[in-house]
């Protein structure tokens, strides 16, 4: 692998996953005067300066110089030195063999990339070619994020995705982006195309563990943020390597195809992106071929387009604190299989927006609804199917062990009956006869000879052999006959010798250094040794035994162990035959796997139809937003454990060419965050075609979906909260339709409450005059309620609320309507904010609202100076005279530029201007 190409892993300790770090060129790598064996290590380490260097040392795989260090640190294991180079001491740390999965995984959820290196020939080889010569070592593979394929590495729930970016021009300013999207652990991969401002949210719903693009879209600046942001691995590949010839040749190769045009029209930055993905696929697997699906295109716009911020926001498939638990795909996840699991993510993850196909999934999980007898065994059938999706990537890159092919078996033969389960009804929709189709495919005479041939107990390496059941090989069975007969011998051998040598506590034991021993306590040994028994050849002197061979021993031994060889060896080719039946039939099982998955996710919805009483969304075309009796799924699931009951609200922002906007105001706690989200979540869980929590739901498909909430903070990010909040509403502005639904709840809270007013007041008028959204819209700033006389498509809502002894009741029931207030201080002292201060607040809010009586004007928005046309603003008041004994120091420290207007502001400049120029 060439050492310029690829460079992500943080050789900085410090490092966050997914930084770009040029690698160092360590004054270690200078090989003068080193040992044979560090040199051999040098000379491997300077062609992967990108990767920490698994080095293969007998047992273990050892970490030097830099690796070591931040190795050591990053695994809390013991750094230790070993010789000297180049006149310091190296740093040493090791992981054991056969743990190392555990350490890869660890190391590479913090977004390392690892080389691993193993000896490639026997020791005794090496030690042939002279005393000094060094065993043979390989790279044989990079374990990066986005290419791991072991189960113990993966998430079962969750896709591992490669991401790869290519792009191309479409004008002199903007770009198309290419995206390959590859699952290496399950061998899927689809291509789509999108513009320049979707790069992002698409790279949001991919959620991928590395992303690998060219050095040009890399250091784009324009695009920096993105890769700064996001929580992947970036993989920027040397532009030479990328030519658009190479990335078509490699596509082809892969699928072994003479041209592309059998897969459909790809755009040059499709290609461009899959060609980058399968060049680093080639580059960390090493000679591996990896199998995958033939790719899959997706048209552009075919999924609704969800922002980062909004998923983040809508907590989608993880909480605003980073957990699975408590986010809405934990909340509606029933599937029963791992495969299911990860579809279900993925279907959350990309809601569609072509009607037919969520109609079709609306269809099928209705079926199932309304047929309890048929959908309880089909969830319990696949309860017991393994996952053979990444079963069988791994037998195709020849990593699986036997529980693999056990998978594969139990998996195929829990397909074949559903397939039989799913051929019975004639009436099943489109969606569950084609999933019965596929799974109809299964080879049975395949689940048969892998029934036959694998045994009950399974080990986890095939090198440990034992995996075939016995009476499937006569050879292999007859060879482990000889191997139980050897040990029958043994015990004879040992009857023998204890009646020879009169100690009946005599013993033939086995252990990894000796191989078989005869071991007799210290008094035998020494008569043996004086000749009691003449054969005994002394090995050992234990402290109170003694230890012996003899020849007959030493044959028997030989006998037994070529034996067990023999049958690993053949154990091994049944292995091999095993697997190339499967593989013979990738496409099949690949299919198969899917369509599991597919039918796991329909039940999945069925079943939480059932256990919630959710119901079948109308969509259409339409800008039709009708919601009877909605429920927020998360909340009303909390609420649940709790035993208290979740109040269901309705929503209507249908209108005719354009949406309709509802601006609500309420309470603190009353529950407005919670009813703007839910008619979000709706649509998410309506488009990805799940039931929905509601009466009846009749919606009008949606394209874009974004939903904010005012003063995120987003410190680590280097952005102010007001300037965060600023920037994803102008997102907003800028690229909601008519046929997108957007939810701002209490923009414009991070300043001032005039510029924040201002704000959210010319928000609403943009989104009513301009983007014609379908929109939800919280705010405590009661003066907007206002705007619902001169714009005709919003309308006021409220969340009612009782006084109860003085206590605030929270009814959490949307009325059409106005709040009267806010309710903070009562919020506040359920808070728990000490007494005196609640009572200090209670009568500084008493003066406040007196002194606004006295200015009636300043509760109607529309008398404000701030808002009226320029025209009616009031004249500019005088500039004060200023005394001549002031200097420009004194009137700085005057200015408190947070409580001035921008008039006073401007005044205040020429009253500084004008100081300056009478000091002149
Ligand atoms: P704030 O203005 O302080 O942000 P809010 O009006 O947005 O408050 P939410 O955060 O939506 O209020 O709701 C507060 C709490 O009220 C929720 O955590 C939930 O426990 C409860 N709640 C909200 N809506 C409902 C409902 N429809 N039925 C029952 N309880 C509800």
């Amino acid at each position: 692998m060439s050492r310029h190409a690829v460079r992500s892993t943080p050789s900085d300790p410090h490092a966050k996953a997914g930084d770009v770090v040029t690698p160092k060129e360590p004054t270690s790598f200078d090989r003068a005067g080193a040992t044979p064996m560090m040199a051999q290590y040098l000379e491997i380490k300077a062609a992967n300066t990108d990767c920490l260097l698994f080095y293969r040392m007998g047992d273990f795989f050892e970490l030097f110089f830099e690796d070591a260090e931040i190795a050591s640190r990053a695994l809390g294991i013991v750094l230790t030195k070993r010789g000297k180079h180049a006149g310091s001491e190296i740093p040493m740390c090791g992981v054991p063999v056969e743990r190392a999965d555990d350490y890869l995984s660890r190391l590479i959820a913090l977004g390392h990339r690892v080389a691993v290196c193993q000896q490639v020939e026997d020791p005794a080889e090496a030690k042939k070619r002279g005393p000094k010569s060094v065993v043979r070592r390989e790279v044989q593979r990079l374990v990066t994020p986005g290419t791991i394929t072991e189960d113990r590495l993966l998430d079962p729930a969750r896709a591992n995705l490669l991401l790869a970016i290519g792009r191309r021009k479409v004008s002199e300013h903007a770009h198309a982006y290419g995206l390959a999207a590859f699952d290496i652990s399950t061998g899927r991969f689809s291509l789509s195309e999108v513009a320049d401002g979707a790069l992002s949210a698409a790279i949001a719903r991919y959620e991928p563990r590395e992303i690998v693009l060219s050095e040009a879209i890399h250091s784009d600046p324009a695009l920096a943020r993105l890769w700064r942001d996001t929580s992947a691995a970036v993989v920027p590949l040397a532009q030479a390597e990328l030519e658009p010839a190479s990335a078509e040749r490699r596509i082809r190769e892969q699928f072994g195809v003479a041209t592309l045009d059998g897969f459909g029209q790809f755009s040059r930055a499709e290609i461009a992106a899959a060609g980058a993905a399968l060049l680093y696929i080639e580059r960390t697997q090493i000679g591996t071929r990896v199998p995958l699906s033939a790719p899959s295109r997706e048209a552009s716009g075919a999924t609704l387009s969800i922002d980062a911020a909004t998923r983040a926001n809508l907590e989608l498939t993880r909480t605003l604190s980073g957990d699975r638990k408590g986010s809405l795909l934990d909340t509606i996840d029933r599937t029963v299989s791992a495969g299911g699991a990860r579809l279900l993510a993925e279907h959350l993850a990309g809601p569609l927006t072509d009607l037919e196909a969520i109609g079709g999934r609306h269809a099928a999980v209705a079926y199932l609804v309304g047929e309890p007898s048929l959908c309880g065994p089909l969830r319990d059938a696949l309860a017991s199917a393994p996952d053979i999706a990444r079963a069988l990537t791994r037998t195709g890159l020849g990593r699986a062990g036997p529980r693999d092919l056990a998978a594969l078996r139990d998996g195929l033969d829990a397909a074949a009956r559903i397939a039989d389960r799913l051929a019975e009804p004639k009436d099943a929709p489109r969606l569950l006869k084609e999933i019965g189709e596929h799974l109809a495919g299964v080879d049975t005479g395949l689940v048969a000879e892998l029934a036959a041939a694998l045994a009950d107990e399974l080990p986890l390496n095939r090198r440990d052999g034992n995996f075939v059941r016995a009476g499937y090989h006569a050879e292999i069975d007859e060879a482990r006959k000889l191997g139980r007969d050897s040990r029958k011998v043994i015990a004879a051998l040992q009857a023998r010798y204890a009646e020879e040598s009169g100690c009946r506590t005599l013993r033939i034991k086995h252990n990894n250094v000796l191989g078989f021993y005869i071991e007799v306590p210290q008094a035998v040994g020494e008569a043996c040794l004086k000749g009691l028994m003449k054969d005994f050849i002394h090995r050992q002197t234990m402290v109170d035994a003694m230890r012996f061979t003899s020849v007959e021993l030493g044959e028997l031994e030989s006998k037994i162990a070529g034996a067990s060889d023999r049958v690993l060896a053949m154990e091994g080719e049944v292995f091999e035959h095993l697997a190339s039946l499967v593989l013979a039939q990738t496409e099949v099982v690949a299919g198969v796997a899917e369509a599991l998955a597919s039918l796991d996710v329909t039940a999945s919805h069925a079943e939480l139809a059932i256990e919630l009483d959710w119901v079948r969304p109308r969509l259409d075309e339409s800008v039709a937003f009708t919601i009877e009796g909605g429920r927020h799924p998360v909340v009303e699931a909390a609420l649940r454990r709790g035993g208290e009951p979740f109040i269901a609200n309705d929503c209507d922002l249908s209108g005719k060419e354009s949406g309709r906007i509802r601006l609500v105001t309420g309470p603190n706690m009353g529950g407005k965050s919670t009813f703007l989200r839910q008619n979000a979540l709706i649509v998410v869980l309506a488009q990805m075609g799940a039931f929905v929590p509601a009466r009846s739901a009749h919606l009008g498909l949606v394209d874009r979906l974004f939903s904010r909430v005012g003063a995120a903070d987003d410190l680590a990010r280097g952005h102010s909260t007001f300037m965060v909040e600023m920037v994803e509403t102008a997102a907003i502005l800028n690229q909601a339709t008519r046929r997108s639904l957007v939810v701002l709840d209490e923009i414009g809270r991070g300043t001032a409450t005039f510029d924040g007013l201002s704000i959210a007041w010319a928000c609403l008028e943009h989104l009513h005059e301009t983007n014609g959204c379908r929109a939800l819209f919280a705010t405590h700033f009661h003066e907007l309620t206002a705007l619902s006389q001169r714009l005709t498509r919003l309308d006021n809502a409220t969340l009612r609320v009782t006084e109860h002894r003085g206590e605030v009741v929270f009814l959490h029931e949307v009325v059409p309507g106005i709040a009267e207030r806010s309710y903070g201080l009562q919020v506040a002292r359920l808070a728990g904010l000490p007494k005196a201060v609640v009572a200090r607040a209670g009568a500084i809010l008493k003066g406040l609202e007196a002194s606004e009586r006295d200015r009636p004007t300043r509760r109607r928005i529309d008398d404000l100076p701030l808002f009226a046309s320029l025209a009616d603003a009031p004249p500019p008041e005088p500039a004060q005279p200023v005394p001549v004994d002031e200097g420009i120091g004194a009137l700085v420290d005057e200015l408190d530029p947070d409580a001035m207007t921008p008039r006073e502001a401007l005044d205040a400049l020429y009253r500084l201007k004008k100081e300056r120029a009478r000091n002149a």
